[in-house]
Formats: C-alpha cells, sequence, structure tokens
C-alpha cells in the first residue's frame, strides 16, 4: 500500500463521484461529501463525448451509460428556420466507444454514486468543510457538524465557486462574467433530432440535445447581464422572447412553455486556474479549477478525467508527493486549457452574428470551415489523456 490510504472527496458532482470510485477502486479509504441534503441535481441533461465515455469505460460502467443514454455520431447546424448548413461526423470514439452518449445529469450521477460506494466509498450528505489544517504530512479537517478527522489528501471538486480553490490559490483567479447566459429546458425528442445540433441565429443560437428515445433538451446561448437572476414566474415569457426568431420545433416547443416549466438558466463565467492545483495535501479538479462555455460539452467530461488522472498519478508513487501533484496539475492544465480557448472562441464567433447580413457571412464560413474546425478538436480530445 502506498502512502495515500485516505482521502476525503468535497463535492458529489461528476468530478467528485468520478474522483471517489477511481481511489476506492484502488483500495484508499474514501470519505466524500456533499453540502446538498440530497441529490436532487438541477441542469437537465449531459453530452458525454468519447474520452469521457473511456473513463467511465475504465471504472466498468460503459455498459449501464449507453443502455441509459441517447448515443450519436454526427452533429448539425442549422439557421434559425432549421435549414441546414453542416452535417458533422465526429471523428472521435472507435468500434467499442459511441462518439457522444447523452443522458439526464440525474441518471449520470445516480451510476456514478452506485460504482463509487459499490467500490466502498462512504458518502455523507448534508456535510460540508469548517476548517482546514494542513502540516505537509495530514491535513486536519473540521466538518459543518462539529466532526473532526484527519486525511492523507483533501481533493477538492467543489464546483464552480469552489471554496477549496480559496484555500489552495487564493482569489486571483476566479470566474468572470461572459456576459453570455445559457437557458434549458427538457422537452419531447422530435424524431429527426439524432444528435446535438445547432440553431445559428442573429444575436443568439439554440439548439437541442437528444436525452433518450423520448426526450431532449432545448438549449439557447444569448448575451444576458453579468449576475441577472431571473425570477421563476418571469422565465417562461423570457425564454420565449428569446427564442422569438426560431422555426421547428424550437417555436413549438416556445409555445408550450408556462410558468410550470422546469426552464433552468445558468451564467457562462469562464475559468482557466493555472497549475499548480494544489498547496501541500490539498488538491483540485472540476469546475473548481476550470469552467467553459458550454460548446465542446466537455465540462463534466473534463471533470471526469481529471479525477481517474488524478488517481493514475497520486497512486503510482515512484516520487514525492509534490511531484504526483504537480505532475497532475500539468498533465490536465494543457487539455484543459485546450477545451477553455477553443470553446470561448466558438461562443464568440457564434454571438458576433449580429444582423441578417452577418448570419450570410457565418453561412458561408461555417459551410466551408465548422466540420474541418469541429474535427481538430476531436482528434486532440479523442487522444489519450
Ligand atoms: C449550459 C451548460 C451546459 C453544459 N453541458 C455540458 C455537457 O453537455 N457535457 C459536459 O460534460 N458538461 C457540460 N456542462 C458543464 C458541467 O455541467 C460542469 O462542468 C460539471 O458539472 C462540473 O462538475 P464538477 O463535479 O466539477 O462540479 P459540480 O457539478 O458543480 O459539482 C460540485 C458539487 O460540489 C458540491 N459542493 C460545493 N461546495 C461544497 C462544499 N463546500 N462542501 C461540500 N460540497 C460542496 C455542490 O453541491 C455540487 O454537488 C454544461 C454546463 C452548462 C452551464
Amino acid at each position: 500500500m502506498g502512502d495515500i490510504r485516505r482521502i476525503l472527496v468535497v463535492g458529489g458532482g461528476v468530478g467528485g463521484l468520478t474522483t471517489a470510485a477511481s481511489f476506492a477502486r484502488c483500495g484508499v479509504e474514501v470519505v466524500l461529501i456533499e453540502r446538498r441534503p440530497a441529490f436532487d441535481i438541477p441542469g437537465v441533461g449531459l453530452g458525454q463525448p468519447a474520452n469521457a465515455l473511456r473513463v467511465y469505460d475504465a471504472l466498468g460502467l460503459l455498459d449501464q451509460i449507453l443502455a441509459t443514454g441517447f448515443s450519436y455520431d454526427s452533429m448539425w447546424l442549422f439557421d434559425p428556420a432549421r435549414r441546414p448548413i453542416v452535417e458533422h461526423k465526429f471523428l472521435m470514439g472507435d468500434e467499442r466507444i459511441p462518439a457522444f452518449c447523452a443522458l439526464s445529469r440525474l441518471e449520470l450521477h445516480e451510476i456514478l454514486l452506485g460504482a463509487a460506494e459499490r467500490a466502498g466509498a462512504e458518502v455523507r450528505l448534508g456535510v460540508t468543510v469548517s476548517e482546514i489544517d494542513d502540516d505537509g504530512d495530514r491535513v486536519a479537517v473540521r466538518f459543518s457538524n462539529g466532526e473532526q478527522d484527519t486525511f492523507d489528501l483533501l481533493v477538492g471538486f467543489d464546483g464552480i465557486r469552489s471554496t477549496t480553490r480559496l484555500h489552495v490559490a487564493g482569489t486571483a483567479f476566479a470566474p468572470r462574467p461572459s456576459g453570455y447566459g445559457a437557458w434549458r429546458v427538457q422537452a419531447p425528442r422530435p424524431d429527426d433530432v439524432r444528435g446535438m445540433e445547432f440553431l445559428q441565429g442573429v444575436g443568439s443560437k439554440t439548439g437541442a440535445m437528444p436525452l433518450s428515445n423520448n426526450i431532449m433538451y432545448l438549449f439557447h446561448i444569448c448575451p444576458e447581464a453579468p449576475g441577472a437572476n431571473f425570477a421563476g414566474q418571469d422565465q417562461a415569457r423570457l425564454f420565449k422572447e428569446r427564442l422569438a426568431q426560431y422555426g421547428s420545433y424550437v417555436a413549438e416547443i416556445a409555445a408550450s412553455l408556462t410558468s410550470e416549466s422546469d426552464i433552468v438558466y445558468s451564467p457562462i463565467e469562464p475559468l482557466m486556474l493555472p497549475w499548480p492545483w494544489f498547496r501541500k495535501r490539498v488538491v483540485i479538479g472540476g469546475d473548481a479549477a476550470h469552467t467553459f462555455a458550454p460548446h465542446l460539452t466537455q465540462g463534466a467530461a473534463m471533470a471526469a478525467e481529471d479525477g481517474f488522472v488524478l488517481a493514475r498519478e497520486v497512486l503510482n508513487d515512484d516520487v514525492p508527493l509534490d511531484d504526483r501533484l504537480m505532475r497532475y496539475s500539468m498533465k490536465r492544465y494543457l487539455r484543459c486549457a485546450f477545451v477553455y480557448t477553443f470553446s470561448g472562441q466558438w461562443l464568440l464567433d457564434e454571438q458576433s452574428v449580429r444582423t441578417p447580413e452577418d448570419l450570410e457571412v457565418a453561412r458561408a464560413e461555417l459551410t466551408q470551415n465548422a466540420s474541418a474546425r469541429i474535427g481538430v478538436s476531436d482528434r486532440i480530445l479523442d487522444g489519450a489523456f
């Protein structure tokens, strides 16, 4: 047994649960704490690209995920009336792993939670960290319920507002408002929505992602004021107004929105923390270290990769722990910085379409280049991590 025998994982999202399962299956004693009292995950659904599916395959979860979700190997770009601009066949995956499988966030969490618990991880809900005392040899933690415990490593996957990041890196790097936000709602899947699709509009973009044979989610990305907070009773009206230029199933879904609709709004607030992602025996990953514009659907995928790679690097104890954590930080930074830059540029490009004339220019540019551009990203992300 190596020098890391007992760890605390803070946060029960995709990243924290993947981390817990990855360490526990190697014989490490894992305690995972989640601040929420229950796993009532907001956020509709997640497209999981081949690189994330490879992590789940290594944890023995591929069949369960594929049986639950909707697999697809192409994406489509349309204009606001859903007239085709480009079909892109993804250059990801192989005969075993599909390019993409999308599923509801709640179902993915349940599958990962099951894996973590079967591997022996102890999951405590409704608990957070009040105090961290790291002397370099052990991390002593006081929890919000007053209990105390010590660990060999504290791993923070506590999301975009991470307090573990504050412990590791202070306030110099923090998520910043991009000036754009994402609206989402679940809807029945029309038969002809067979993969992720984007409808490029004037001043915004919308689209859909199938989550099963029966359901999909509609998303919409547009300029929004930093810090915007939309009251529940206004959301249906505001979402409808934002979708006004779109035709096809988007118009039908917009017409069906009511104050009962389960609409989720999230600001897009990018962050890319330079390495190191650790201080002494406290290390972070997932949205705590990086958040992206959602265009490559890689946020949760990179969180899952982070957790898996962290376990692999830390438990290969050929060098001192500091060196292993630095190896983890540097490897992960390179891949995540690619996603950060690529998806951020995609956001700016699509949102720079401000007039019908811009849309015609974009249509020609996308017809010529979009598939080649996305293909480059596919090849990079399909590579080893
Ligand atoms: C519009 C939109 C669409 C997206 N689509 C996709 C997609 O299709 N595919 C994809 O891969 N990604 C997608 N993402 C990104 C993805 O949602 C995130 O990157 C991912 O959820 C990050 O996982 P995480 O585990 O790092 O953090 P989180 O999912 O945020 O989980 C963090 C957890 O930690 C808990 N927590 C926080 N603080 C504490 C504390 N102090 N103590 C204990 N617990 C704590 C929280 O309650 C939460 O459960 C999308 C994001 C947006 C905004």
